[in-house]
């Protein structure tokens, strides 16, 4: 049986990476979780955050937005939004998404419902997580 995996990452536009990988580290809702050759087929829901995977003493690294990672014959199948390798990584894009995320979050009138509000601030705090991940990737911030 085969000692490696092949890793896919999929998004809406393009697939973003396929390649053969000695092991893969993914950001999972509950926490990081590795995924070795002959792991137990598996669903799992993604945070937004790094991807790891590993090629003999390589490790290579990408943002993805969340998603879902299946695994199944020594296939990972990750479905994301978004995925990026750092170098795609754009600083100035990331840094504008923080700060309007953080101005979406402070308190102010804003003439929506509760509901409405809720739902918004909702979105912010993932807008804000996703600018965060990417500037933490390209080593800009904590
Ligand atoms: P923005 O508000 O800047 O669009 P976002 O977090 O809402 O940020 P996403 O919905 O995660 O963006 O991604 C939309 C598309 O834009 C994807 O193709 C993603 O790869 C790309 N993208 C978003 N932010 C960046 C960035 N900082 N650098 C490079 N590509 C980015």
């Amino acid at each position: 049986m085969s000692s490696e995996l092949t890793l896919r990452i999929i998004t809406p536009e393009k697939v973003v990476l396929d390649v053969t990988a000695a092991s893969v580290r993914v950001p999972a809702s509950d926490g990081s979780m590795g995924i070795l050759p002959r792991h137990a087929s598996m669903v799992a829901a993604l945070a937004e955050g790094k991807l790891s995977y590993r090629q003999g003493t390589n490790a290579e690294h990408l943002f993805i937005s969340g998603g879902f990672a299946e695994v199944r014959g020594n296939t990972v199948r990750v479905l994301t939004g978004a995925g990026e390798t750092p170098s795609e990584i754009d600083i100035e894009r990331a840094r504008s998404a923080e700060e309007r995320a953080r101005a979406r979050l402070k308190p102010r009138e804003t003439g929506l419902t509760a509901g409405e509000a809720q739902i918004d601030l909702a979105r912010a705090s993932a807008a804000l997580r996703r600018a965060l991940a990417r500037l933490k990737l390209k080593g800009y911030a904590g």
